[in-house]
């Protein structure tokens, strides 16, 4: 059955869209039309942010522990959909039905876990001076873009509007092309909770729509998550405005392996820490290091590891690679280990479409190795289940080798002894760094160096990003 929204979701309600324009949402495992969603223009745009800015002095009004119900609500009521959001999800980017739910089941989390810092948190700190003293405030910076990708859009959402709303601020939402019709249901969820109406609102379409978010002036903060190269756009019309701009961009982040890491612990990480989301995952560990002593004996243990993972349609919970999430995509990753076989690199796993799976875009769990850090496939993001395993002799290297890339979004360490891997990981040039896990703890600070942005999401950090300081002097 075809999903039509040709509508928005502005101050409240469903308002039809002042864009002609369609965009067709395709399920990557079938290749079928699914749905169509408005293509909006800079008119929706400036209705939602008009909403965003009438709701905006009742929003940043309220105690943050008021808005913190909300938030809880908000929680509740994503729990009660949760279901039914994952399985739209999968139908829409392809994501394996299981990791699908677990990564809803972080939604909720998010949305407490803000809350809970809305409830403690003090807007106004005194400061005695000589002079007199300053009562120094926190507002919130007034109204906020998000532009969400497709590989996780309500993580990524909760990400954004979690600490948004927790600071004061109102929102509109712009949700990757790919990935709008699971906004109408969050829509749903967000009326369910009685969230006022304005304080969130939601526009879809593609590029344009959100490069007319970024361009509004009535916006005075992004906050992006999706390719580097769209960062930069951003990052340059919101430096034109001084309109403020938090980036999470992409990746190319290396898990180092020590010489005395214990394969059975790193085996059951492989999947979760090098190659989640059927690789579209921007912390994924891509560049594999491994100790040249057992270089033989990893990639062994990799290659049975990813081989032995089933792959297959998304909404059967056994399979844990699904399609990658459109056929641009899949042609990116295609050309990219066509690029690494030139480069003279070794194909020892997959490299082609998988046998029986001639409808989805396809791709096989595919490792390189004789690869150098010089390559094409070592330097840049491929955003699918292709890691390049790299050997190195001393952990200096290793760390020059991790340090040597463009990215610093993740990273992540492997040994049997926590202390040297954690000597190890301080090392690294990155936003974040996993000892011996890949879980991502979200009372922690989340973001990228160098390409891959700026600014970090989540912890209590994260509510900087939607404040503003004010200053009042008094004299003595
Ligand atoms: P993208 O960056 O083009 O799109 C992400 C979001 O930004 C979408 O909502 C899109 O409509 C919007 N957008 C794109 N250009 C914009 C602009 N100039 N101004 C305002 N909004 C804009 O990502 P994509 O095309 O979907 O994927 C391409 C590549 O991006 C992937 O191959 C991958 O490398 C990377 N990516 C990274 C992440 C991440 O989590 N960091 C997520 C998705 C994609």
């Amino acid at each position: 059955m075809m999903i039509e929204h040709h509508q928005h979701f502005i101050g409240g309600k469903l308002v039809e869209s002042h864009s002609a324009g369609r965009i067709e949402v395709i399920d990557p495992a079938t290749e079928q039309v699914i749905g169509t969603i408005a293509d909006g223009d800079a008119r929706d745009i400036a209705a939602a942010v008009g909403a965003a800015e009438a709701a905006a002095p009742a929003w940043a009004a309220k105690s943050a522990a008021e808005r913190a119900t909300v938030l809880r609500a908000i929680a509740d009521a994503f729990e009660a959909r949760m279901d039914e959001i994952s399985a739209l999800v999968t139908r829409q980017n392809g994501t394996p039905i299981s990791i699908a739910r677990a990564m809803q089941s972080q939604v909720p989390v998010v949305y407490r876990y803000f809350a809970d810092l809305a409830d403690v948190f003090e807007p106004e700190e005194l400061v005695e001076t000589a002079s007199g003293d300053a009562i120094v405030r926190r507002e919130p910076v007034g109204v906020v873009g998000a532009i969400i990708p497709w590989n996780g859009p309500q993580p990524l959402t909760a990400w954004k509007l979690g600490p948004a709303l927790a600071a004061g601020c109102t929102v509109v939402i712009k949700p990757a092309q790919e990935t709008s019709l699971d906004a109408f249901l969050f829509a749903e969820i967000l009326t369910e909770a009685d969230v006022p109406d304005g304080v969130v609102n939601i526009v879809t379409g593609g590029r344009e729509t959100g490069a007319a978010l970024v361009a509004d002036q009535g916006v005075r903060k992004i906050a992006f998550t999706g390719s580097t190269r769209a960062g930069r756009a951003i990052a340059a019309e919101c430096a034109a405005q001084l309109k403020r701009v938090t980036l999470e961009l992409g990746g190319k982040s290396a898990g180092i392996l020590l010489d005395d890491v214990d394969l059975d612990e790193f085996r059951p990480l492989v999947l979760s820490a090098c190659s989640p989301n059927t690789g579209q995952t921007c912390r994924a560990l891509t560049r594999v290091l491994v100790p040249s002593s057992r270089h033989d004996e990893i990639v062994e243990m990799l290659e049975e590891t990813l081989r032995s993972i089933p792959q297959g349609d998304p909404s059967d919970p056994v399979n844990l690679f699904g399609p990658l999430v459109n056929a641009l995509q899949r042609e990116r990753v295609e050309s990219y280990i066509a690029l690494g076989r030139a480069e003279g690199a070794t194909v020892v796993l997959g490299g082609g479409r998988p046998e029986g799976l001639e409808r989805g875009y396809y791709v096989e769990p595919t490792i390189f190795t004789d690869v150098t850090n010089d390559m094409r496939i070592a330097r840049e993001e491929i955003f699918g289940p292709v890691l390049v395993v790299m050997s190195y002799e001393t952990v200096d290297e290793a760390v020059a080798i991790a340090n040597d890339s463009e990215y610093g979004l993740g990273g992540g360490v492997f040994s049997s002894d926590r202390e040297k891997a954690t000597e190890v990981a301080r090392r690294i040039v990155s936003g974040s760094v996993g000892i011996n896990t890949s879980t991502l703890p979200i009372e922690t600070p989340f973001g990228g160096v160098k390409n891959s942005g700026m600014g970090r999401e989540l912890g209590p950090q994260a509510l900087d990003a939607y404040l503003e300081y004010k200053t009042l002097f008094r004299a003595k």
